[in-house]
C-alpha cells in the first residue's frame, strides 16, 4: 500500500516549497509535487530571480557608460556582451533552484517531480512526463500551484517578437524600438532592463499612471524619474491589436474609453497586463472547490472550503508576491501541524527594483483619507541624507504615516537608493506597532541611507534636524 503523507503540496514555488520545509522542520511527513524539472516556481525560473538579475547587470551597464566618469574612474570601449548578461543569470537560477532542491531534501520532503491533480479529499494523482502516473494518498492537500501571465484579448504572444515577461527574460539582441503594454510592477522593471541596455521603450498603459496601488506621491516621484532616463509614456490608453510585418511589428491604440485610433512601430513588444491564479488541470471540481471569476481560490487562515485542502500564494486572494507566498506557505504548515500560523497583511512590503526602487509597507496617503482617518506625514529627501550625497544618489525620499493621536506608523514609502533594504526598517518597525518616535529615537549609523529613515521619522512630529 502506498504510503500516507501527513502533507502534500501542489507547487513548488515559494508558497509550495517554504511549506514543504516548515511542514519537514515540524515532522510531518511531507511531499512537494512540481511539474517543472526545476523547484522554485515562477520566482526563481522565471520571475523575481532572473528579472533581478538583469536588473543589477543592466544598473551596472549604464552606470559604467554615464556615472562612472563623474566617480573618476574613466576607460575606453565598454562593450555590451548581452550572451554572458544572460549567462550569468541563468547562473544565479541554477544556483537557487538547486539549492531549493538541497533544502527539500534536508527536511525530508519527497520531491517529486510531474503535474499533480486532486482526485479526491485524501488523493493526488501524480503525472510524469512519460505519462505514468501514481497516487499519493494525504492526509493534507496545499495548493500552490501559483499564476500565469493573464493574455491580452487580440494580442497573441509567440514568446519571440510578441513576449510575456518570460521572453522579455530571454531576448537574444537589444530591440531598437519596444513598446511595453502595461506600466505595472513587473513591467516597468523589465521596460528599465532593455532601456539601459540601449533599447527605445514607450509604454502603452490603460490607467492614467504607473504603478497602481501604490501611494501617488511616490508613483508620480516615479514617473519623473522614468521619464528623465527615457521612458515614454502614453497614459490612459489601449493596445488593441499588434500587426505582424516581415521587420516590424505594427501596434494598433485607442484612448482607454474608446476612439482616437493611432498605430505605432515596435521590433519587440512586451505584454506585462498581470497575472492570474493558475488551476488548471487540478482537480478542483473533484472536491467542490469553486474558484471566483479570476481563478481566485478563496481561503479562511488558507483553508479551503474543504477542511483539509489549503491554499497559499498567488491562487489565493492577497498581493502576488513571492514572499507573501512563503510567509503564507510557512504559516500554513504550521497551522496544519497544529500551531499557531499568522501572516499579519498589514506589513506586507512591496518593492520595485528600478532606479531608483520603490518600496512601501502599510497604507498608502489615499487608503488612509478614504478610510477617514487622522493622520500625520513626515518627509525626507535623499538630497539632504550624507550617503546619499556622498554616492551621487540623491533622487527620491522617504515618507512616514504615522496616526494622530497614537503616532503608531500606518504606513511608509521610499523611492531612493536601495529603497528595497531600507524599507525592512519600517515592515519590523509596524510588525512591533512601533510608534515614529520610536523610529526617530532609534540611533541610525552614520552616514547610511538608514538615516533618511530616520529623519523623515522625525519629520512626523517636525523635528526633521537635517533639513
Ligand atoms: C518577471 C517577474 C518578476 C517578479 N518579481 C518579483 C519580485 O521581485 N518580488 C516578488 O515578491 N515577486 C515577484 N514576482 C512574483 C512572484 O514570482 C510570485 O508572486 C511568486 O512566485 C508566487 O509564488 P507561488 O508559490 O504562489 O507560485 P509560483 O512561483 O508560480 O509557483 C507555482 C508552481 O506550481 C507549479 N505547478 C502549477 N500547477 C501544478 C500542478 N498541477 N502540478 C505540479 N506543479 C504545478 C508551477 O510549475 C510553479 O512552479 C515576479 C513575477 C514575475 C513574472
Amino acid at each position: 500500500m502506498a504510503d500516507q503523507y501527513d502533507v502534500v503540496i501542489i507547487g513548488g514555488g515559494p508558497g509550495g516549497y517554504n511549506c514543504a520545509i516548515r511542514a519537514g522542520q515540524l515532522g510531518l511527513k511531507t511531499a512537494c509535487i512540481e511539474k517543472r524539472e526545476t523547484l522554485g516556481g515562477t520566482c526563481l525560473n522565471v520571475g523575481c530571480i532572473p528579472s533581478k538579475a538583469l536588473l543589477h547587470a543592466s544598473e551596472l551597464y549604464e552606470g559604467a557608460k554615464k556615472d562612472f566618469a563623474g566617480y573618476g574612474i574613466e576607460f575606453e570601449a565598454l562593450k555590451l556582451n548581452l550572451e554572458q548578461m544572460m549567462a550569468q543569470k541563468d547562473d544565479a537560477v541554477k544556483g537557487l533552484t538547486d539549492g531549493v532542491k538541497f533544502l527539500l531534501k534536508k527536511n525530508k520532503v519527497d520531491h517529486i517531480t510531474g503535474t499533480g491533480k486532486i482526485k479526491s479529499k485524501t488523493e493526488v494523482e501524480v503525472t510524469d512526463a512519460d505519462g505514468k502516473t501514481q497516487i499519493l494518498k494525504t492526509k493534507n492537500i496545499v495548493i500552490a500551484t501559483g499564476s500565469e501571465v493573464t493574455p491580452l484579448p487580440g494580442v497573441e504572444i509567440d514568446e519571440e517578437r510578441i513576449v510575456s515577461s518570460t521572453g522579455a527574460l530571454e531576448l537574444k539582441e537589444v530591440p531598437k524600438k519596444l513598446v511595453l503594454v502595461g506600466a505595472g510592477v513587473i513591467g516597468l522593471e523589465l521596460g528599465s532592463v532593455w532601456r539601459r541596455l540601449g533599447a527605445e521603450v514607450e509604454v502603452v498603459e490603460f490607467l492614467d499612471h504607473c504603478l497602481p496601488g501604490l501611494d501617488k506621491e511616490v508613483s508620480k516621484a516615479a514617473r519623473k524619474l522614468f521619464e528623465k532616463q527615457g521612458l515614454k509614456f502614453h497614459f490612459s490608453r489601449k493596445v488593441t491589436g499588434v500587426e505582424k510585418l516581415k521587420t516590424k511589428l505594427k501596434v494598433s491604440t485607442e484612448a482607454a474609453d474608446g476612439g482616437d485610433a493611432q498605430t505605432m512601430d515596435a521590433d519587440i513588444v512586451i505584454v506585462c497586463i498581470g497575472r492570474r491564479p493558475y488551476t488548471q488541470g487540478l482537480g478542483l471540481e473533484n472536491v467542490g472547490i469553486e474558484p471566483d471569476k479570476r481563478g481566485v481560490i478563496a481561503n479562511d487562515h488558507f483553508r479551503t472550503s474543504v477542511d483539509n485542502i489549503w491554499v497559499v500564494g498567488d491562487t489565493t486572494t492577497g498581493p502576488m508576491l513571492a514572499h507573501k507566498a512563503e510567509d503564507e506557505g510557512t504559516a500554513c504548515a504550521e497551522l496544519i501541524a497544529g500551531k499557531a500560523g499568522h501572516v499579519n497583511y498589514d506589513a506586507i512590503p512591496t518593492v520595485v527594483y528600478t532606479y531608483p526602487e520603490i518600496a512601501g509597507v502599510g497604507a498608502t496617503e489615499e487608503q488612509l483619507k478614504e478610510a477617514g482617518r487622522d493622520y500625520k506625514v513626515g518627509k525626507f529627501p535623499f538630497q539632504a541624507n550624507s550617503r546619499g550625497r556622498t554616492n551621487h544618489t540623491t533622487d527620491g525620499f522617504v515618507k512616514v504615516l504615522a496616526d494622530a493621536k497614537t503616532d503608531e506608523i500606518l504606513g511608509a514609502h521610499i523611492i531612493g537608493p536601495n529603497g528595497g533594504e531600507l524599507i525592512a526598517e519600517l515592515a519590523l518597525a509596524m510588525e512591533f506597532k512601533a510608534a515614529s518616535e520610536d523610529v526617530a529615537r532609534t540611533c541610525h549609523a552614520h552616514p547610511t541611507l538608514s538615516e533618511a529613515v530616520r529623519q523623515a521619522a522625525m519629520a512626523v512630529e517636525g523635528w526633521a534636524m537635517q533639513m
